[in-house]
């Protein structure tokens, strides 16, 4: 079986923690000495911008897409092994870009890195559905609330409709006691459970300081919970608790030999940091 290598993150509606999942995902696997590629999709929203500080007039999934722009000059470096690639916050482009290039542009990341992230925006639009049958594999988000189903349901039915493939169910915000078990949610849609991300203040902290999670508080509930989703989802080992202070440390990653793989994609894709 080939390896999936191409994720994407959907959800049926906004808010309930798909850019906070690639970009922990996408971190906890770069920790763990994989290559990443993480890609704003969600055209309208601009989410990663707040992971890269971007000057005015700096590259964006939108300029690629409407041919103003290479992907290599989109593609910022975010931390050791991970790139990310924004999708911009120019609403007057909007209509002028084509995001059947995406299928492009998820292609060529995908010969460079080991996985690719895509944040899909909520919605039945042509751009949240593309994504959807891109990806070998499309991770569904939901909050523990009775509309879930509902609300994922809808999801899996875009999924079939491009003949895309569900991973499974990850469930965020989960509280100790009073929601919908996540278990329950996943067993009603048919679909695998890939685990449970608990509400964590340490998250809103981590969106402050612009760091991720599994960066910002490694040993937080939510953290552990991002790097349990990584393992399940992939296989790839993530490092234990003593490992985290490694992989804390940007200059070093889990694995002592990843220094060739990290120089790989820095030179693979354009290492310019933004100019901000
Ligand atoms: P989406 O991309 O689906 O719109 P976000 O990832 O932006 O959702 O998350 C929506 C909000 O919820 C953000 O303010 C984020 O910080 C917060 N959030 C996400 N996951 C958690 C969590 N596990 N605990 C606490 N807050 C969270
Ligand atoms: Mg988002």
């Amino acid at each position: 079986m080939p390896q999936e290598t191409v994720y994407a993150i959907a959800s049926g509606k906004g808010g309930v923690g798909k850019t906070t999942t690639t970009v922990n995902l996408g971190t906890a696997l770069a920790q763990a000495g994989e290559r990443v590629a993480i890609v704003d999709a969600d055209l309208g929203m601009a989410n990663l911008a707040g992971f890269v500080s971007l000057s005015p007039g700096s590259a964006t999934l939108h300029d690629v897409l409407s041919g103003e722009a290479s992907i290599e000059d989109a593609t910022y470096r975010l931390a050791a092994n991970i790139v990310g690639v924004p999708s911009g916050n120019e609403l007057a482009d909007y209509a002028e870009t084509e995001p059947d290039g995406l299928g492009e542009v998820v292609e060529t990341l995908r010969d460079r890195v080991d996985y690719v992230l895509i944040d899909v925006g909520a919605g039945v639009s042509h751009e949240s559905i593309l994504p959807l049958g891109l990806a070998d594999a499309v991770v569904l988000v939901a909050t523990p609330e009775p509309a879930a189903v509902q609300d994922v349901s809808r999801t899996i039915e875009l999924v079939d409709r491009v003949d895309g493939e569900v991973a499974g169910l990850l469930v965020t915000r989960t509280h100790p006691s009073g929601d919908v078990p996540p278990e329950t949610i996943a067993e009603k849609l048919g679909v695998a459970e890939l685990g449970a991300i608990p509400e964590d203040r340490a998250v809103r902290a981590s969106v402050y300081a612009g760091t991720p999670l599994v960066v910002h508080a490694p040993e937080s509930d939510a953290a552990v919970a991002y790097r349990e989703l990584a393992t399940t989802l992939t296989g790839v080992e993530t490092a234990g608790p003593s490992g985290d202070e490694a992989a804390a440390d940007d200059s070093s990653t889990a694995d002592p030999d990843d220094a060739a793989s990290h120089d790989e994609v820095s030179s693979a894709i354009t290492d310019a940091e933004p100019d901000a």
